[in-house]
C-alpha cells in the first residue's frame, strides 16, 4: 500500500471514524440503484431519480475522480434507554444529528487529502450529496450489501453511518468482501410491511422508515396498521439481523445529552407544543419529520395500537 493511502486511513482513525476503505472509482454503474428507481421504490424521493446519472457517474460530480474513500462512523450503543412501546425512535435518532456530528472529522479528514496532495480534488458528503455511498462501501470491502439493501460492516453490522470523499487522488483501493447472509431471511421476515423485496431492494412505498420520516402526506392505511409502535424510523429489519446482535460489540461514545435523550410515548409526544417540542429535539435528526409529521406518526400508533396505552 503507497505511503498516501496508509496514512488517510490512518487519520481517519485519528478523527474518529470506525473503519476507512478505499474503492476506485473506475468502476461501473451500479445495477441494483437503476433497478430500485425502474420499480418506482423510490416512492416520491423524486431527488434520487433527478440526480441519477451524477450518482451513478462520480466523474459528473468531481471531474477527474479517481478514488473514493469510504468511511463508518459507529453509533451504537448498548446502554441506549428502553423506549415505550408507542414511542418507537429509530437508534440513529437518538443522538445528535449526524450530518452535522460528522461534518467537521469529515471535512477534517478532506483537508488532510489536499494537504498531502495540493493539486488534487475532494468532494465529501454523508448522505448530503448524491453518491451512491451503498454501492461504494460494497466496492471498497467496508462491508457487504445485506438483503435488507444496508451494508453490514464484519464487526459493527449495521449500526453505522457511512460518509465518502470524492477524490482526484489515486489511492490504492480495497478489495471487496463476501456476502455473508448465507441463507439467513430474517430481516424479510421481521419487516411487517413486506417492504423487503428481491435484489437486496426495500420499496420504499412500504417501508416504515420512508413513511414516518421523509413521507409528508398521509400513510396509507395499510402501513399505518402495522406501524408497531415506530414514530420516526424503524429498526425491524436490523434488530433481526444476527450480526447485530452479537454480544461484545463496540460502543459509540454518547454525550450527557445523548444519554438523557427524552423517549415519549406517542400520548406524551402529541402532548408537546411546537415550541416544546423544538426544544427538547434540537439537533437531532427527528426534526427532519417536524413537530407536524411526528404528531401525524403519534397518532396513527396510537390507532393501530387502539389507542389503550399509555
Ligand atoms: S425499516 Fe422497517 S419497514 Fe423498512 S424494510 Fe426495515 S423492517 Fe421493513
Ligand atoms: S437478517 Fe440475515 S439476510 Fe437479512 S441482512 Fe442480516 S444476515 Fe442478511
Amino acid at each position: 500500500m503507497d505511503t498516501l493511502t496508509t496514512s488517510v486511513k490512518k487519520k481517519a482513525l485519528e478523527l474518529g471514524f470506525a473503519d476507512c476503505r478505499i474503492a476506485s472509482a473506475d468502476v461501473e454503474a451500479d445495477d441494483g440503484f437503476d433497478r430500485w428507481l425502474a420499480q418506482g421504490y423510490h416512492a416520491d424521493m423524486d431527488w434520487m431519480a433527478r440526480t441519477r446519472d451524477v450518482r451513478q457517474q462520480a466523474a459528473l460530480k468531481l471531474p477527474g475522480v479517481r478514488s473514493v474513500v469510504v468511511l463508518a462512523w459507529n453509533y451504537y450503543h448498548p446502554d441506549t434507554p428502553p423506549l415505550p412501546e408507542t414511542g418507537k425512535i429509530a437508534r440513529y435518532a437518538r443522538r445528535r444529528d449526524y450530518h452535522r456530528s460528522l461534518l467537521k472529522p469529515l471535512k477534517h479528514l478532506a483537508s488532510y487529502i489536499r494537504e498531502c496532495a495540493p493539486d488534487e480534488a475532494c468532494y465529501a458528503s454523508t448522505d448530503s450529496g448524491p453518491v451512491r455511498e451503498r454501492a461504494w462501501a460494497a466496492r471498497a470491502g467496508l462491508g457487504w450489501i445485506g438483503r435488507h439493501g444496508l451494508v453490514i460492516h464484519p464487526r459493527f453490522g449495521t449500526w453505522f453511518h457511512l460518509a465518502t470523499i470524492l477524490t482526484t487522488v489515486p489511492l490504492v483501493p480495497d478489495e471487496p468482501i463476501p456476502d455473508r447472509c448465507g441463507n439467513c431471511t430474517a430481516c424479510v421476515h421481521a419487516c411487517p410491511t413486506n417492504a423487503i423485496v428481491t435484489g437486496r431492494l426495500v420499496d420504499s412505498r412500504r417501508c416504515i422508515a420512508y413513511h414516518t420520516i421523509e413521507n409528508k402526506g398521509p400513510i396509507p392505511d395499510e402501513i399505518a396498521d402495522r406501524l408497531g409502535g415506530w414514530v420516526f424510523g424503524c429498526d425491524r429489519c436490523q434488530e433481526a439481523c444476527p450480526w447485530n446482535k452479537r454480544t461484545g460489540m463496540a460502543a459509540a461514545e454518547m454525550d450527557e445529552r445523548e444519554r438523557t435523550f427524552p423517549s415519549l410515548t406517542a400520548k406524551a409526544l402529541l402532548a408537546l407544543s411546537e415550541e416544546e417540542f423544538n426544544r427538547l429535539y434540537a439537533g437531532t435528526p427527528l426534526m427532519r419529520a417536524r413537530h407536524a409529521g411526528l404528531c401525524r406518526n403519534a397518532t396513527l400508533v396510537l390507532r393501530s395500537a387502539g389507542d389503550q396505552r399509555p
